[in-house]
């Protein structure tokens, strides 16, 4: 390794010591073991995950891939087995039970999959959002107007003196968002909050996540099953198996000529310990299996397949460790 390359990596030791010093959100190697009788599952595998704050991102994955888990940590619901995860000043792993309270009416607003657990049934659009203002104490005069504005910025303002039962899947989700913003909180996480609509109604949902985002500043975490979000949001984290395990950014392409075009690159997720899971298309394509022969290049790294034999004359001119 040259003397360069070892000072770029000297340098780089003292920020991995502080992994997400600057993010609001911050998920370190987390685990979470659901234990039944017997049978243990490991529904969280060492996830890492960075949020700034500001940002929206999505979380897809499979079924079973951890993401509900995921959530349920971030709003203070469920604690992990191991790991550390933070959210603004918050160390959730460090929280009393009164801690634990005061950072769930504060900091994160929560929206479910399901119309009918994010509204009370017999209370109106309006009466509904101005609830959690005054479990928090916010003066009664302020709260009216307060629920009428929050309505208004997820668009369903009509709504306000509707019942749920009176409102369409996607005006009762609209609604919950409002309900989960009542308290300005700096998150708000949403699991799949889409899962029962149909794609017009997601899309107004989505639009109404992307409204919060941007007019009210807050960060949005929202899980859901429909890759096809990547579209929608400036950055997707795929979880597999309890892991991030890649990320697509979209961005726009400046050097185009269309300076409107957005371009979208899928990006593997390396974690601290420098693992990266090699795509399975890229694994069956060049049969690598267990071992896979690295190699430095100025500004790439190499991988090839243990004994194919097209790699071992490349491999050659990569650099051999006695
Ligand atoms: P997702 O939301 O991505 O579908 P979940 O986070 O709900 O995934 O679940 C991850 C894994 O953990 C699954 O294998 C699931 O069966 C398991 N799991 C989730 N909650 C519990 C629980 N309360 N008890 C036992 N196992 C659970
Ligand atoms: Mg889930």
């Amino acid at each position: 390794m040259s003397q360069s390359t070892l000072e770029a990596l000297g340098s780089r030791a003292p920020r991995a010591a502080e992994f997400g010093r600057d993010a609001l959100i911050v998920c370190d190697n987390l685990v979470r073991i659901y234990q039944t009788g017997s049978i243990e599952v490991q529904a969280l595998q060492g996830l890492d995950l960075l949020v700034d704050a500001g940002e929206m991102v999505a979380v897809v994955g499979a079924s079973g891939s951890g993401k509900s888990t995921l959530l349920a940590v971030l709003s203070g619901i469920d604690a992990p087995t191991a790991g550390r995860v933070r959210v603004g000043r918050w160390d959730l792993m460090a929280m009393s039970a009164s801690d634990r309270v005061e950072y769930r009416r504060s900091m994160v607003g929560f929206v479910w999959q399901q119309t009918s657990r994010n509204l009370v049934p017999y209370l109106t659009a309006a009466q509904n959002v101005v609830q959690p203002l005054a479990f928090a104490g916010r003066p009664r005069r302020t709260r009216a107007a307060r629920a009428a504005e929050l309505l208004d910025v997820v668009g369903v303002g009509y709504c306000a003196n509707r019942l749920p039962r009176e409102m369409s899947g996607g005006e009762q989700q609209r609604a919950a968002i409002a309900v989960a913003l009542a308290n300005g909180p700096r998150v708000v996480l949403a699991d799949e909050p889409t899962g029962e609509l149909d794609t017009a109604t997601s899309q107004e949902v989505f639009d109404a996540l992307r409204t919060v985002n941007r007019e009210t500043g807050a960060t949005v975490v929202v899980v859901t099953h429909d890759p096809a979000v990547s579209g929608q949001v400036e950055r997707t984290v795929a979880i597999r198996d309890g892991r991030t395990s890649s990320e697509v950014l979209r961005r726009r392409a400046e050097a185009h000529e269309d300076a409107s075009e957005i371009v979208a690159e899928e990006y593997a997720v390396m974690d601290r310990a420098g693992r990266v899971q090699v795509p399975r298309e890229y694994r069956e394509a060049l049969a690598l299996t267990r071992r896979v022969r690295l190699a430095l290049e100025a500004d790439h790294v190499s991988v090839w397949s243990d004994g194919a034999g097209g790699s071992t004359s490349h491999a050659g001119e990569g650099r051999r460790h006695a």
